[in-house]
């Protein structure tokens, strides 16, 4: 089964309570691949960079089985810059600056042989842009994620909301859900967004894990990995998504049943990322690690009970 990842490849400045980074490589598109390459042999990037991006890690994706050829390198211009500061609890975060740059002129093609493809991820990226590959498609994919933040709320509501409208699945985190639909409890709000085109939502919390939403009032919890140091959170939402479309994509299963274990295999790859700043962990995982992590999260969720009628 192959798998489409469109979105953003950047350069991240990240502030945390442990430490501070220059510019380092980052973007959606960027989390969402390498997380999947970890599940799917055939997946394909489309997105823009500069021509102060390294070419470096484009290779790096490469040699992940990542098909590169839809990631355009622009002569003369800069790649997409965006940096945050997280607050001490490490669940919040702002914006201090975000540079389109680049993104001002996405015009990337998809590479020839994933214009069909099985499932489509859009990760984080102007809706404008995300709505053109999906008509862009020849067929309708199996499957089509898509992840968005309140930047694109705050400057694209409506154009946003059209592509809700149109996928399968939408990931945003718990403050994103609120500011869509104004409406504080996560169960009302996902009611609300359910009402507006996705079959399926899913809202993550940060540490406190990911919940995962179907049309008829089926919801599913799975917790993040309690871990004894978080560095970076950037990129968690991301590797969360790509670990959840990876395994979809691998087991070409999209019922709700198989959609919980992907919340499981995306919580699992989340919970790699924030260990270290920016990609670092992603980029060097052991397949075993992975299985190992996977099997950590089943022995923290599950328990026998038994309801003795008194
Ligand atoms: P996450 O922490 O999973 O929400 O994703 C963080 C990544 O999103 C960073 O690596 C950024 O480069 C990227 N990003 C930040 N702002 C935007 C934006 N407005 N559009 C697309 N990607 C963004």
């Amino acid at each position: 089964m192959s798998l489409l990842v469109v979105g953003t490849v950047a350069f991240d400045a990240i502030e945390t309570p442990f430490g501070k980074t220059d510019k380092i490589v980052g973007g959606a598109a960027t989390y969402i691949a390498l997380s999947a390459s970890y599940h799917v042999n055939n997946s394909a990037i489309v997105s823009v960079v500069g021509d102060d991006f390294p070419q470096e890690t484009i290779d790096k994706l490469g040699k992940r089985g990542v098909n590169t050829q839809g990631l355009k390198v622009k002569e003369g211009e800069k790649t997409f810059f965006w940096s945050g500061k997280y607050h001490n609890d490490m669940n919040t975060r702002d914006t201090v600056d975000t540079q389109l740059n680049v993104l001002l002129n996405f015009d990337a093609e998809i590479p020839k042989d994933y214009r069909s493809p099985d499932f489509l991820m859009l990760g984080n990226l102007d809706p404008e842009l995300q709505l053109k590959y999906i008509n862009e498609l020849e067929s309708r994919p199996k499957l089509v994620v898509m992840d968005t933040m309140n930047f694109w709320m705050d400057i694209k509501l409506n154009v946003l909301k059209q592509v809700i409208a149109k996928v399968d699945v939408l990931t945003i985190n718990d403050e994103e859900a609120r500011l869509l639909t104004g409406e504080y409890s996560l169960v009302k709000a996902a009611k609300q967004i359910l009402e507006t085109g996705p079959k399926y939502l899913i809202i993550k919390k940060g540490e406190h894990g990911a919940l995962l939403f179907n049309k008829q009032n089926k919801v599913f919890y799975a917790p993040a990995l309690p871990l004894e140091e978080v560095f970076d959170p950037t990129g968690a939402g991301d590797s969360f998504a790509g670990g959840f479309i990876g395994y979809i994509t691998s087991t070409n299963d999209i019922s709700f049943e198989n959609m919980k274990r992907a919340v499981i295999v995306g919580s699992a790859m989340a919970s790699f990322t924030v260990e270290k700043f920016g990609t670092e962990r992603l980029e060097t995982l052991e397949e075993k690690e992975v299985e190992e992590r996977i099997n950590q999260f089943v022995s923290l969720v599950q328990f026998d009970i038994d309801l003795v009628a008194n």
